[in-house]
């Protein structure tokens, strides 16, 4: 199994990432494309594809998306800002282009996915994969399956309280739909409307910045704990990466909770709330994770 040659496919909103690997997590090429019109970008992902010889293919698509195999939308994409992707058969495009095995999931999932499968959240079967980039999602593996439900969960979207130094106007934020979610004050169009136009790591060295950031994280942290239950949350996405955040929103957590919760896990926070282990290949591992499931399903 680990001779397979296969596929990974990161199907993002501004670019799809394609590689090929083994069973074990290693790349063995990767290139990267700009999504732009669904026929002109997957005509380019298809033939890349198609001078590989894959096996099988894992795609981690941007959503919304439907991810319950048995939901008859299965593998498409949803109800997506970017109009000319709603409703397009992404799964399909690959799959019937390729005539290969093709596993399909959010790009949340499959991140979760390479990090329980070859990261710092081996072998539990409880986490919760956070991105905080231009947008956040999560990706959520319960009981060792990873969160389809209805649709999937879209806990980037969970209303927080605002901070009392919050200079956003009240009913604005980063997201279009919420005046007060994690998305729309922690991501990067929020952080850019907050702050003249800067970025994430611009604003990396202002402690009150960082301040704000933390409590706002901390705070939907503490929702998720209480939700989810998880052994382990790990955060990834630009705005992660390239802050500081995630280490103070450790303390911001615990605050809220209050020493509610008694578990090993809120005893040791800095090995329970942490920053993604795989350099930013936690994506593109997990599709491989998924490509492999697809081949022996
Ligand atoms: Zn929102």
């Amino acid at each position: 199994m680990d001779k397979v040659l296969l596929g990974a496919l990161e199907a993002g909103g501004t670019k799809m990432v394609c590689a090929t690997g083994y069973a074990d997590g290693t790349v063995a090429e990767r290139i990267s494309i700009p999504t732009t019109t669904p026929d002109s970008t997957m005509e380019q992902v298809a033939a890349w594809f198609e001078d590989k010889g894959v096996a099988a293919v894992g795609i981690g698509a941007f959503g919304p998306t439907a991810v319950n195999s048995a939901d008859e939308r299965f593998g498409h994409i949803l109800e997506t800002p970017k109009t000319a992707w709603r409703y397009f058969d992404m799964l399909g495009s690959v799959q019937g282009r390729l005539g290969v095995p093709c596993g399909y999931d959010t790009d949340v999932n499959v991140a979760c996915l390479g990090e329980v499968t070859f990261g710092c959240a081996r072998g539990l079967t409880d986490v919760v994969y956070l991105t905080i980039g231009t947008g956040v999602g999560a990706g959520v593996l319960s009981n060792g399956n990873l969160v389809h439900g209805n649709m999937h969960p879209e806990a980037g979207h969970i209303m927080l309280v605002r901070d009392a130094h919050e200079t956003l106007p009240a009913g604005e934020s980063g997201c279009p739909f919420h005046a007060s979610c994690l998305e729309g004050l922690i991501a990067g169009p929020g952080i850019a409307k907050r702050w003249d136009g800067k970025s994430a790591g611009e604003m990396a060295g202002d402690a009150e910045a960082m301040d704000l950031l933390a409590g706002y994280l901390g705070q939907a942290l503490a929702t998720f704990i209480l939700c989810y239950a998880p052994q382990k949350i790990i955060i990834g996405g630009g705005v992660a990466d390239h802050t500081p955040i995630v280490g103070l929103a450790r303390a911001k957590c615990a605050e809220q909770l209050n020493g509610y919760l008694v578990t090993p896990e809120m005893a040791d926070l800095d090995t329970y709330i942490v920053n993604n282990s795989l350099e930013g290949r936690q994506g593109i591992m997990g599709c491989l994770e998924l490509a492999r499931r697809a081949l022996e399903a």
